[in-house]
């Protein structure tokens, strides 16, 4: 069971080793909204019997058998954490009832399907927790830099663009310094939220970290970069954030829009580029995009 990661291969081995294991003549795995995941056997005349044990052990949080002239089932729940059932592990029989030591293995199997469960859900948050800043729900900055070493790789494969907007909140330390840690924080997620709104499926919005974001375009050249960092500028100036009873606040942030292989020619190079275009925004009085030079026209670092 711990082996396979994958939900629904889980419960489709443990449905047909608990059909094998009590000689059932069916058996299924129910999750959510009585979503059938696997099923091995026709449920025939036994569809009434199976569905109500299902109900039961649902509701009751325990396992549950259920007897009738054409046969019997036996549900046991499938628990998150110790939290209410998310579904059910079943089995049937047309005929003869279960003996102690079928009902015995069969629930022995289902709560050890329910654990395996359970662990494919705690992978899960450890793996979003180790690509995700907690705050701003974006990429954190180890997984930007691998996305954007797999993204260069990729886009000299296919001979793609690569664009790449970095951007910093404009005095950003005046606002934790007057309104307070908090509202910082508030600020910092919404213009997250933002960069993330204006973001297609295939970019990848990160945290770069403190209070600069950055997102890589792939399949984007410097113009498309500039334009989709124009954007989020208009989209986060937009942004009002009232302060109870003392006004509303408004917050701005510069942008450096760069591009392989127009001004950059590796990732190293590609993250300077869009930095140091950054600044040049930030120089020149903030509230607006600077587009990276060429790499020839550029001073090395
Ligand atoms: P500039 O316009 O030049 O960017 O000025 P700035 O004030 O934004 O720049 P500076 O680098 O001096 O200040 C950045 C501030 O961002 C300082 C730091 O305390 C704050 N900051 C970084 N991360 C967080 C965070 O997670 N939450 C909050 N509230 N503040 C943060
Ligand atoms: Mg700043
Ligand atoms: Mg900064």
């Amino acid at each position: 069971f711990a082996s396979g990661l994958d939900r629904e291969a889980l419960l489709e081995i443990a449905v047909r080793t608990a059909v094998d294991g009590v000689d059932a003549t069916g058996g299924r795995a129910v999750l959510g909204d009585g979503e059938e995941v696997t099923r091995l056997g026709d449920l025939g005349e036994l569809e009434q019997l199976v569905a109500d044990a299902e109900r039961g052990a649902v509701t009751s949080g325990e396992s549950r058998e259920g007897f009738g002239e054409t046969g019997s089932a036996l549900a046991h729940p499938l628990a998150s954490g110790g939290g209410a059932a998310i579904g059910t592990v079943s089995v049937w029989r047309a005929g003869r009832t279960f003996t102690d030591a079928e009902r015995d293995l069969f629930h022995y199997l289902a709560a050890q399907a329910a654990i395996s469960l359970d662990n494919v859900a705690l992978h899960e948050t450890v793996q979003r927790q180790a690509v995700t800043d907690e705050l701003t729900g974006l990429f954190n900055h180890r997984r930007f830099q691998e996305g954007l070493t797999q993204e260069i790789e990729r886009a000299r494969r296919f001979g793609h663009g690569l664009g790449l907007v970095m951007l910093d909140i404009d005095n950003f330390k005046s606002v934790n310094d007057t309104y307070g840690h908090q509202v910082g924080d508030r600020v910092l997620a919404d213009v997250a939220r933002v960069l993330r709104e204006f973001s297609r499926e295939i970019d990848e919005p990160a945290r770069y970290g403190g209070e600069e974001l950055a997102v890589v375009l792939p399949g984007t050249d410097l113009e498309g970069a500039y334009n989709l960092a124009e954007r989020v500028r208009a989209g986060i100036a937009a942004l009002e954030f009232p302060l109870d009873g003392r006004g509303t606040l408004r917050v701005t942030a510069s942008f450096g829009a760069a591009a392989m292989p127009e001004t950059a020619g590796d990732q190293s190079s590609l993250i300077a580029a869009a930095d140091t275009a950054l600044y040049a925004a930030k120089r020149s009085g903030k509230n607006r995009t600077e587009r990276a030079e060429p790499e020839r026209a550029r001073p090395t670092q």
